[in-house]
């Protein structure tokens, strides 16, 4: 977005200084885009609707899927270098829910590292960006009209300052730190939704979160490495404890069913007791080049994936609900932007299609930069600041994820929600900080949903009544 917005002024605050604690330089499996032969936009998008539960913007699907090709075209010519095959053309990786090769990569499963390098070092050396580095977004400054006009930053020592800005561009990533598993960093705090939510933006589809099935089984912590689904692509398959395959006739695309689906699978299995493993032993060692990520988080846990099976969890991955924002990645307050994984461009629909994210970042992000290069508005005084509210202690927000987990997991039930919700509202020292208040903003959309649809499956719902993917059907194993 910014590199987009030249030549208009922009400052850039983050956490951090280049790209480190950012989900974007987590990213292993890449980017979908329909650049193999026989591929087309219009089956990306079509896959894309699938796992969606079609509950997608179709419209913003399509534009996204027909501008991914000239999105990576774009990187490369930044100077990303995407993996290529021997005859020079890109090599293509696949993964859950679609129905082809189709995932563009870089450096194996660094392609996040690779992308994040190149775009930081541009930011970096632009000159209209000036980047502020280890600052967090504390507040909203709001005009008379409503408008935003400023926003107040703090630094790790607690200085703040105030910044005066008619346009604020939200990118601040999804919720994943709020749950005792989940892929994501720890700066995916939910932070920045919680904040456009007190401003008064509008949120979107917020009960629909995808568990990623395959996060490493790591006895301690709650924040697991990723073990890429395009692992499960390249011919690696789950397997419980006796080596018996999981996926086999639970979905007609078995291991490379779409997420929501395994992770189900898997988090039943958990439930009952059993362990889950990912079995990538038959993969040649051409194939194992193209992990380096996955053979390196192996070693630091004494695991040789070419010879051991690797244990694997789910855990929440992505937020597909967040700040509600129109195909001009507008939110429903005057001068509020939202972009990425904090925004809710409908074009996830129920349920994210792998490596379709860091698409949607750099597709809409460039989009709304060149609008906002040619809407210079000042910013108006600030009549009011709005914060989220104070933080919950570190105790409050252990207790806050063993809620949200047992509620808003891959299975749901009224019951499981109501008692999250209870309890939350109960605790002042949850329900009166910020963090409290998202997780309710959270539920409560869940609890009204009563209907499975994509990632939100209700247990107690009708089964005949619920919308699903696919073929996807009670009698391949989806009853509670
Ligand atoms: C392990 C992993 C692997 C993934 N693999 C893929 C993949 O292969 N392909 C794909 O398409 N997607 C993938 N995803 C999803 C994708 O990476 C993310 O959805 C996407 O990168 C989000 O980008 P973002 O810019 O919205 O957020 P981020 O890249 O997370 O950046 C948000 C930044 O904002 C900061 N921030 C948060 N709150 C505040 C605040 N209040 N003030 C200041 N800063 C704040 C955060 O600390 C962070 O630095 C993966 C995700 C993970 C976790």
């Amino acid at each position: 977005m910014a590199l987009a917005a030249a030549p208009r002024p922009v400052v850039l605050v983050s956490r951090s200084r280049g790209t480190t604690g950012t989900a974007s330089a987590m990213a292993q499996g890449g980017i979908a885009a329909a650049v193999g032969p026989g591929d087309d936009a219009v089956f990306h998008a079509a896959d894309t609707l699938v796992a969606g539960a079609c509950h997608n913007h179709v419209g913003a699907v399509l534009d996204l899927a027909q501008a991914a090709p000239e999105a990576v075209q774009w990187l490369g010519s930044l100077g990303v270098q995407f993996d290529r095959a021997g005859d020079g053309q890109l090599s293509l990786g696949r993964e859950g829910g679609h129905d082809r090769a189709r995932i563009v990569h870089a450096g194996g499963d660094a392609t996040g590292h690779a992308v994040m390098q190149v775009l930081a070092a541009a930011a970096a050396n632009a000159p209209h960006v000036h980047w502020l580095a280890g600052k967090t977004l504390q507040a909203i400054g709001l005009a008379a009209d409503g408008r935003v006009a400023g926003v107040r930053v703090c630094d790790v020592a607690g200085r703040s300052a105030q910044l005066a800005a008619a346009d604020l561009v939200l990118a601040t990533g999804g919720i994943g730190a709020l749950f005792s598993a989940t892929t994501n960093p720890e700066g995916a705090d939910g932070s920045g939704l919680a904040l456009a939510l007190a401003a008064g933006a509008e949120g979107r589809d917020l009960e629909f979160i995808q568990w990623h099935p395959t996060a490493f089984a790591s006895p301690s912590g709650r924040h697991l490495p990723l073990v890429t689904e395009a692992l499960r692509g390249a011919g690696a398959r789950l397997v419980d404890e006796q080596g018996v395959p999981l996926m086999q006739g639970t979905h007609p695309l078995a291991d490379l069913a779409p997420r929501d689906v395994v992770a189900r699978r898997l988090w039943r299995h958990r439930r009952a007791g059993g362990q889950a493993w990912l079995d990538a032993r038959r993969l040649d060692e051409a194939a194992w080049r193209q992990f380096p990520s996955v053979l390196s988080l192996c070693a630091q846990h004494g695991i040789d994936p070419r010879s051991d099976r690797i244990p694997v969890t789910p855990a929440v991955h992505f937020h597909m609900g967040g700040v509600a924002v129109d195909p001009k990645g507008e939110s429903s307050l005057a001068g509020l932007h939202a972009v990425g994984e904090v925004a809710c461009s409908g074009v996830h629909g129920a349920n994210r299609l792998a490596s379709n994210s860091l698409l949607e970042g750099l597709v809409c992000g460039r989009l709304l930069g060149a609008r906002l290069r040619s809407q210079g508005k000042r910013a108006a005084p600030v009549l009011r600041w709005v914060d989220a509210g104070p933080d919950a202690d570190g105790e409050s927000r252990e207790r806050l994820a063993m809620h949200l987990t047992a509620a808003l997991g891959p299975l749901r039930s009224g019951e499981s929600l109501a008692a999250a919700m209870a309890a939350i509202t109960a605790d002042p020292a949850m329900a009166g900080r910020w963090q409290g208040r998202l997780a309710l903003a959270l539920l409560a959309p869940a609890m009204a949903r009563k209907r499975s649809l994509g990632a939100h499956y209700r247990v107690d719902s009708a089964s005949a009544g619920n919308i699903r993917q696919g073929i996807e059907t009670p009698a391949y194993g989806e009853t509670a």
